[in-house]
């Protein structure tokens, strides 16, 4: 939206091998911080550069953001959270955060490609997957193919457990029947991360829930079609049918225990990656409306000032950067609870998504009224940017289901880290 703090000339795709080769995590503090910011700089100049120029004809045709795709596989971007082994970069959920900011600060629609991989199903089968899955599909998260995850149905969404997807046994495997909706990338990726219900589950609850990973070639797969959205129109969200789709032993991801829903809970707690890396996009959203609102509070005249120069206005940006900057620090926190390799805590995700979701969804709502009826014409980015952070307060879990999780976790004696809280002891 600016162009400020590009990035050094003369970087270019594919140096981010070069550069981040080395696992972050073997350097030292001043290192790594030296190291995040220049990984920030890297991805501003090639989301300015490449991304940005696309998104508003990707927004106004509904087409998938083929340019951003190839751009970022150009960049090597897929590859920065698979561990070194299967070719990728073995960086955390900071970097991951770092990169997904920046490209949302241009585009949502491009920084969910990379969502999808970094938080999505191959962080799920590198961290609880079988050596057959890793080794069939991190190569190709690596190299920038996509995957998607099956989660929601037509009558479960908040309440996965109304989930109807299930294994049939057949052999030595079992035949998949279920039909998902709004699966974020369905019509491109490879394969689809499919919660369901193993034999002998007991329908209605989250016993017996587990997950498979699916080859989107395989016969029975099909797309039922595709929703039309508000925003986020650069990238889809698909209807997949699976109509008896064989599944083998080793496509099993997390088996569903039909005596209780440890799978369920496995499944949820690695979702926190996908709920801090929401919470990113919304923050880089959310940062580009605001430079932008700045930017033109500078320019616009009124009478014989700016718009700057109003305090109801100085107010407002106030108002808007204490929000954004409050909600980043929730972020850290979470993204930092991960350690090296690990899940960002329950608790704190939950808070950063909420803080987050709301953060951005008032200040793009503020930043379109500081422009007027400018900010409300399609001729100016920040209707799209609104109507695009509108859907990340829904995906991943929304703000209601994060408000509840927080709330019965604080009155269960339940806290965040490091919190000097002192519960249920007036
Ligand atoms: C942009 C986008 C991308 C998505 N991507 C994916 C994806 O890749 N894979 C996938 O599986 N799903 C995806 N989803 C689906 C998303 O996870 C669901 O839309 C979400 O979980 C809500 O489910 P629902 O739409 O069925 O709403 P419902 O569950 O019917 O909820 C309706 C409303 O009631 C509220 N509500 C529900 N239960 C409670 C409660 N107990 N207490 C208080 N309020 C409650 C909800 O917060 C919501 O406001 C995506 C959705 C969007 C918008």
């Amino acid at each position: 939206m600016d162009d400020s703090g590009a990035s050094p000339p003369g970087l270019k795709a594919g140096a981010l091998r070069r550069d981040f080769g080395s696992s972050l995590l073997t350097m030292t503090s001043a290192q790594v911080i030296a190291d995040r910011d220049s990984l920030r700089g890297l991805v501003r100049g090639l989301a300015e550069r490449e991304i940005a120029p696309e998104a508003v004809r990707n927004d106004e045709g509904e087409l998938f953001a083929e340019s951003s795709l190839q751009a970022l596989r150009r960049a090597e971007l897929f590859g920065l959270t698979t561990g070194q082994s299967y070719g990728g970069m073995g960086m955390g959920d900071v970097e991951a955060a770092i990169v997904l900011e920046e490209l949302a600060r241009v585009d949502v629609s491009s920084a969910i490609l990379c969502q999808l991989v970094y938080n999505g199903p191959p962080r799920a089968i590198e961290h609880l997957g079988n050596d057959s899955l890793r080794d069939r599909w991190l190569p190709q998260a690596v190299g920038g193919e996509l995957f998607c995850i099956g989660i929601t149905e037509p009558d479960a969404g908040s309440a996965a457990t109304s989930m109807r997807a299930h294994l049939v046994p057949e052999g030595s495997g079992w035949r998949l029947e279920a039909y998902k909706n709004y699966v974020t990338g369905g019509h491109r990726a490879v394969a689809c991360l499919v919660w369901c219900r193993f034999p002998g589950s007991e329908p209605g609850t989250g016993k017996g829930i587990g997950a498979v990973v699916v080859d989107l070639s395989s016969p029975g797969v099909s797309i039922a079609g595709t929703h039309r959205k508000m925003g986020l129109r650069g990238c889809t969200e698909a209807e997949l049918a699976f109509d008896g789709v064989r599944v083998e032993p080793e496509d099993v991801l997390v088996t569903g225990d039909p005596g209780d829903n440890s799978g369920l809970k496995t499944l949820l707690a690695h979702i926190n990656h996908e709920r801090c890396g929401n919470a990113a996009m919304c923050l880089g959203a959310a940062q580009g409306a605001i430079e932008y609102a700045v930017g033109y509070m500078g320019e616009r005249r009124v009478g014989t000032g700016h718009l700057a120069d109003l305090q109801g206005l100085q107010w407002k940006i106030a108002d808007m950067a204490i929000e954004l900057e409050g909600a980043r620090l929730l972020l850290t926190r979470a993204l930092e609870g991960a350690g090296a390799g690990g899940t960002p805590p329950a608790l704190e995700s939950a808070m950063a998504k909420l803080a987050c979701n709301l953060a951005a969804k008032h200040v793009c709502d503020e930043a379109i009224q500081i422009l007027g009826g400018y900010g409300y014409s399609r001729e100016y980015p920040l209707e799209r940017v609104y109507r695009d952070v509108r859907g990340l307060c829904i995906g991943a879990g929304t703000v209601e289901i994060q408000r509840n999780f927080i709330g019965t976790s604080i009155l269960a004696g339940r806290i965040p880290r490091e919190w000097p809280w002192n519960l249920g002891r007036p």
